[in-house]
């Protein structure tokens, strides 16, 4: 199981090092090698899975369950006030790695690491467009 050419399937089979914090049947996590701030953590499904384009959900759903402990021992051992779980897809998302993972970066005010959404707003009618094709989607 697990995909040889990709760094976090080694890393969750234990064949390249990391610096593990959990591991259970469907899930792993460790500390981000280029940490945003000191406790990075990434959590990710133990089988390959690109994005959360083509998990299962069971297995998303495994996986995930496991971020309220891992949030509260990430806040609890550093110190942290609040902590953003971000999951990319796709590179234009600035997903680098091709493996499902969250991100869990502790955050506290004035740390400086900075975030912001550049807000947009629909014009006139675009929302119910985009809704409509959303649900058309989802029904498809
Ligand atoms: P993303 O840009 O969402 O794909 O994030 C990939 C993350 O994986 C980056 O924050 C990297 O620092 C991290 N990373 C890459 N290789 C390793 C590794 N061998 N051990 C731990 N973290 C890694
Ligand atoms: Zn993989």
């Amino acid at each position: 199981m697990g995909d040889p050419s990709c760094i976090f399937c080694r890393i969750a089979a234990g064949d390249i090092p990391a610096a593990k914090v959990l591991d259970t049947a469907e899930a792993t996590a460790f500390l981000d090698i280029g940490p945003l701030a000191p406790g990075h953590t990434l959590l990710i499904p133990r089988q390959h899975y690109e994005s959360i384009l083509d998990v299962s959900p069971a297995i998303l759903a495994a996986v995930a369950a496991e971020l309220p402990r891992l949030a509260r021992a990430i806040i609890n051992a550093t110190g942290a006030e609040g902590l953003n779980v971000l999951l990319n897809t796709g590179a234009s998302a600035g997903q680098v790695v091709p493996h499902l993972h969250w991100h869990l970066i502790p955050r506290r005010a004035g740390d400086h690491l900075g975030f912001r959404w550049n807000a947009g707003r629909y014009a006139e009618g675009e929302s119910d467009a985009v809704r409509s094709a959303i649900v058309a989607a989802l029904n498809a």
